[in-house]
């Protein structure tokens, strides 16, 4: 099947190279020309594991990049749309990116002849396929539904083993409003071994959240509980540890520390309030998830400060920037409030991440970065531990170049270590 991608972030060129690499032809599309450069080069505008090598292979042959969307549209069966849905001001899912590729998408389909079925995989919240999406299509190509395609086809793929999961997903789920879009968005992922979830687009759209937000309804249930058996002296994860051994309850998600970030959950859970809201209903589940995450990385200074006093002038070493280990990801990272609170109490911060110094520089111009998490670590006052990078776990004399040897952990990953303060964040 010949398959374009909308935009090539995370979602797109990942979803557009595993397609290549399930035998299909695919164009990518981004309004970003340096990334169509980079595909057209076999060069991942991302960093994700695997990426660099599937590029390799198959830029120029199965997988090519373009900014015509005409191009794209008449040289493919189905369009995925896979920009951006931030949230706005409010919280509330911004639709305005993926409104400008539909608007786009129905452009380039106006003068096409053959069936095209446009797919929306960008996470938007349910009815957005039917109620915006299919509209602004069916506005600018003059067409009517039908004539083309629609179905919602979400992502659950991890940022970091981002590959592996599309190649293995343990869920497929095509929403679609008739049998043959929805049919042929299924036919795609022929060879994966996993079942394909049919369903209608809202339904679909509404998976994707609940998914989402389940996820980050655990993590923060599992701080609060960290944040209750630190004050009775009772470890978090001796107690998580079993309480997953229940088969209903289940051992992952269920380890406390800093809180979750990244591109999806906290906007996602957002997102899903808002919708609530909107439907008229108050969730107040949901909005205790995010309080809890939004106060998880100040209580890391809490503990800080209870070590070291006032914090003005003090060198405070933090290693890990990324929102999670394995990428350069730092959208909602943790560690973005813990620097900004550092630099309010007038903390000087020096900073390491294996990946993410030059994204986070970009964010605070005014700390120090460095190459290694020794120099980082050189004549610190304290060090906060906030991304689980598995080159942590093996640090060990680097310590011994902290001017006080304290570190806060908030990803319970150095426990142990001799001649060390060691102050974990839950336990
Ligand atoms: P991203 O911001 O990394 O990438 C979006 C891309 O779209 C960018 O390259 C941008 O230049 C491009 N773009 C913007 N406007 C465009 C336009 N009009 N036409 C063509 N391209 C345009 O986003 P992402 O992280 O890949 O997420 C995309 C969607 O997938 C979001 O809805 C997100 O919630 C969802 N999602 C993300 C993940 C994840 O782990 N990142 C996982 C599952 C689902």
């Amino acid at each position: 099947m010949k398959i374009s991608v909308i935009g090539t972030g995370y979602v797109g060129t990942v979803s557009a190279a595993c397609f290549a690499e399930l035998g299909h032809e695919v164009v990518c599309v981004d309004i970003d020309s340096s990334k169509i450069e980079k595909i057209n080069a076999g060069i991942p505008p991302i960093y994700e594991e695997g990426l660099s090598d599937l590029l390799k292979k198959h830029a120029g042959k199965k997988l090519s990049g373009t900014s015509d969307y005409r191009f794209a549209v008449m040289n493919s069966d189905v369009s995925f749309i896979c920009v951006g849905t931030p949230s706005d001001a409010d919280g509330n899912i911004d639709l305005g990116i993926v409104k400008a590729a539909s608007s786009s998408l129905g452009e380039a389909l106006k003068d096409k002849k053959d069936y095209h079925v446009i797919v929306v995989k960008s996470t938007v919240v349910p009815e957005t396929t039917e109620k915006v999406v299919l509209p602004i299509i069916e506005k600018h190509s003059k067409k009517r539904s039908g004539d083309f395609g629609i179905a919602m086809n979400p992502e659950f793929l991890r940022e970091g083993k981002a590959i592996y999961d599309f190649m293995h997903p343990d869920k497929i789920v095509v929403g679609s409003m008739d049998k043959r879009s929805g049919d042929l968005v299924a036919s795609l992922y022929n060879g994966l071994n996993c079942e394909v979830t049919r369903t209608n687009p809202r339904t679909a759209e509404m998976i994707k959240y609940v998914n989402n937000s389940f996820l980050a309804t655990k993590i923060s249930f599992s701080n609060e509980i960290g944040n209750i058996c630190k004050l009775l002296d009772i470890n978090t994860y001796e107690v998580m540890k079993a309480v997953g051994k229940d088969f209903r309850i289940g051992p992952y998600f269920l380890n406390s520390g800093a809180g979750f970030g990244g591109s999806c959950f906290p906007k996602d859970v957002k997102a899903l309030i808002g919708k609530a809201k909107n439907a008229g209903y108050e969730p107040l589940i949901l909005e205790s998830v995010v309080k809890v995450n939004e106060k998880q990385p100040g209580r890391m200074i809490l503990l800080l400060k209870k070590e070291l006093g006032d914090l003005k002038g003090k060198k405070i070493a933090v290693l890990g920037l990324a929102f999670k280990n394995d990428t350069d990801d730092i959208r909602e990272s943790r560690s973005i409030p813990v620097i900004k609170e550092l630099l309010d109490n007038g903390a000087q911060v020096s900073a390491y991440d294996p990946m993410a110094n030059e994204f986070m520089s970009r964010l605070f111009g005014n700390i120090k970065y460095n190459s290694n998490a020794a120099d980082a670590l050189k004549d610190s006052d304290g060090c906060l531990i906030m991304t689980e990078w598995d080159e942590f776990k093996s640090l060990d004399k680097e310590f011994d170049l902290m001017r006080n040897k304290l570190i806060i952990d908030g990803r319970h990953m150095l426990a142990g270590r001799k001649g060390i303060k060691y102050v974990g964040l839950c336990w």
